[in-house]
């Protein structure tokens, strides 16, 4: 696919393409680096068995939801929360009359996702090593505070950057805080809601990397014809992606 510069700038030099400018790259961590929504989803299947006896999967999968959405403003993201959330529902499809092994196994559960081992996705750590020769790496997460500093440290990749954000929310205001000069960097990131619209919205750009499977609370349109919008299908474009050529 050609390349489109959609913006392009005039130096004394003669006219360049703004990506050219660009000087920090900041990366989203979950699903843009290594697997995480595979392993909650493997947790809820577990949760579902365990509740099968009171109701049916449908029902549960859309009352974990439910319960997840209500809670995440008190809880943040992380599987902390979702563990919660998870004991929350138990008790609320069984009147309470949850017996407490299975409560015991939803905390194993989450214990289990916590000490889960770090798998990066593929072309992660030679895409990063390349782009980090030209350009600053920060790493923008958000999260159980230990959770993902954990995760970082046993990912080998923690040298690559220069600054790790582990934030509660990834608002405007959020990448307001932490990007000086929103025009020179791109984030990069599996979460359209997340990574994409509010970084776009600071006047950053944003490359989109879907991850096969999607959280339901992430869940965003693809903005129309954005200029500081991008699109590709694994991490190992983005070199590419930022010479131009892609
Ligand atoms: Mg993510």
């Amino acid at each position: 696919m050609a390349h489109t510069c959609h913006e392009k700038r005039v130096l004394h030099r003669g006219e360049i393409c703004v990506v050219d400018r660009l000087t920090t790259l900041a990366f989203d961590a979950d699903d843009t680096l290594w697997h995480n929504e595979t392993f909650f989803q493997l947790t809820q299947e577990r949760f579902v068995e365990l509740l099968s006896p009171h109701n049916d999967a449908e029902d549960l999968q859309a009352r974990l939801l439910e319960t997840e959405k209500r809670n995440i403003g008190r809880y943040g993201f992380g599987v902390k929360g979702f563990t919660l959330s998870m004991i929350e529902t138990a008790l609320e499809v069984t009147n309470g009359q949850v017996p407490g092994a299975v409560i015991q196994e939803i905390l194993a559960n989450g214990r289990d996702l916590l000490a889960h081992p770090v798998e990066l996705l593929p072309g992660v750590k030679e895409t990063l090593t390349e782009v980090s020769e030209q350009h600053r790496l920060t790493l923008v997460t958000k999260g159980d505070l230990l959770h993902q500093e954990e995760k970082l440290a046993a990912s080998g990749l923690g040298d690559l950057f220069s600054d790790v954000h582990i934030v509660s929310q990834k608002e405007p205001a959020t990448y307001r805080r932490i990007f000086e000069t929103p025009d020179r960097v791109m984030m990069v990131g599996n979460s359209m809601k997340s990574d994409i619209l509010p970084v776009l919205e600071v006047g950053g750009w944003a490359t989109f990397v879907p991850f096969h499977i999607e959280w339901e609370l992430e869940r965003a349109d693809t903005p129309n014809n954005h200029p500081r919008f991008r699109q590709i299908s694994t991490i190992r474009e983005l070199p590419d992606l930022l010479r131009g050529s892609a």
